[in-house]
């Protein structure tokens, strides 16, 4: 399996996006079926160039995450990232952690502080643990092998109270401190984006790649919902349109893959390094995207099939 940075390097010297697809591990046995045996078919069949599955809260998808990397390497030959967080662990558990994956062949961690528990207050870190991604990322530069990919966010940090330079500072340090690349909280508003990535490579001089996360509404609940908890904000404009759309969530998803589809075309073409998709599992929409870009393959999946 390769390094996620050789990947963005190859592509760039190509002048071609790399696009990578996030998962999360489904909660029961049915899900996971449904997930391997037609969801991540789908998914595959639209080419990303590597994936990545996601940690759950307070670390409770720790083995879950390593098999679901772990099977999707070996069975579909697709490098894969596994998301790995602070949360609940020691330095310990988390050598533990580090070598269970090397172990495993997985090359490539994403590096995250975590969130805490919902109602819990502000992270407070395990005993003997870490209180900041910048020191999990140190701490696994140290215990060597990885790629490391780390968190960014183009509206700054919702807890970072002294406001988004102060988090984009935070997040050099964990560039300085071994990260190989980043990938953005979702966003609405490129211009977010373009301050973020300026601020960072021509005011702070980082040349790692920073790859814009995107993801595709299906519901006006749904994304009022996920953006409250990150802090990401919604434009009025796109907030007018859903609430013009109502409960109709097919229309609401097709927006959301036309406001996707203008959004990853700007940054594109204003060259962003790649485009990483919080797919939510579904096929539907990433694939339709993929197309509209113009970066589908000849013959995609039937996603009417595939989504729940
Ligand atoms: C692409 C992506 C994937 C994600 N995947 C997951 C996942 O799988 N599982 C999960 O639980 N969460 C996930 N998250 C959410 C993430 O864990 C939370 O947003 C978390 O609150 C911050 O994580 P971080 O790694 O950016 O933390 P940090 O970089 O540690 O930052 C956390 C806060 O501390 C501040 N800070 C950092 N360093 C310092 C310092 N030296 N002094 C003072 N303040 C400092 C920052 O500004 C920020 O406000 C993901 C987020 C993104 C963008």
């Amino acid at each position: 399996m390769q390094f996620i940075r050789d990947i963005y390097a190859r592509k760039q010297a190509a002048r071609q996006p790399v696009i990578s697809f996030e998962f999360f591990p489904p909660k029961t046995d049915e899900g996971l079926a449904h997930f391997f045996d037609r969801s991540l078919p789908a998914l595959l069949a639209l080419k990303p160039d590597y994936c990545s599955v996601t940690y759950g809260a307070g670390g409770s998808t720790r083995d879950k995450t390593l098999m679901i990397v772990d099977r999707i390497q070996r069975e579909f030959g697709l490098t894969a990232m596994a998301h790995l967080t602070c949360v609940n662990s020691t330095r310990d558990q988390i050598r533990q952690i580090a070598d269970q994956a090397r172990g495993l062949g997985i090359h490539n961690l994403l590096a995250l502080r975590g969130d805490p528990p919902a109602g819990a207050g502000d992270f407070r870190p395990a005993e003997g643990g870490f209180e900041f991604a910048s020191q999990l990322v140190a701490f696994l530069r140290e215990f060597g092998g990885f790629c490391i990919g780390a968190a960014g966010f183009p509206e700054g940090h919702i807890a970072c109270k002294e406001g988004k330079h102060a988090d984009w500072r935070h997040l050099k340090a964990k560039i300085d401190g071994g990260a190989d690349f980043v990938l953005t909280q979702l966003f609405f508003d490129n211009a977010d984006y373009f301050e973020f990535r300026d601020y960072l490579a021509d005011g702070l001089g980082v040349k790692v790649p920073l790859v814009p996360g995107i993801i595709p509404i299906l519901s006006g609940s749904q994304i009022k919902r996920f953006t409250a908890l990150c802090g990401a904000a919604l434009p009025e404009q796109l907030v007018a349109d859903l609430e013009r759309l109502g409960d109709n969530d097919e229309a609401a998803i097709q927006y959301g893959i036309d406001y996707a589809t203008r959004q990853c075309a700007e940054l594109l073409r204003a060259g962003a390094p790649g485009i990483h998709f919080y797919t939510l599992n579904r096929v539907r929409s990433t694939a339709q995207i993929l197309s509209h870009l113009g970066l589908a393959p000849a013959s995609p999946a039937s996603p009417a099939r595939t989504d729940p």
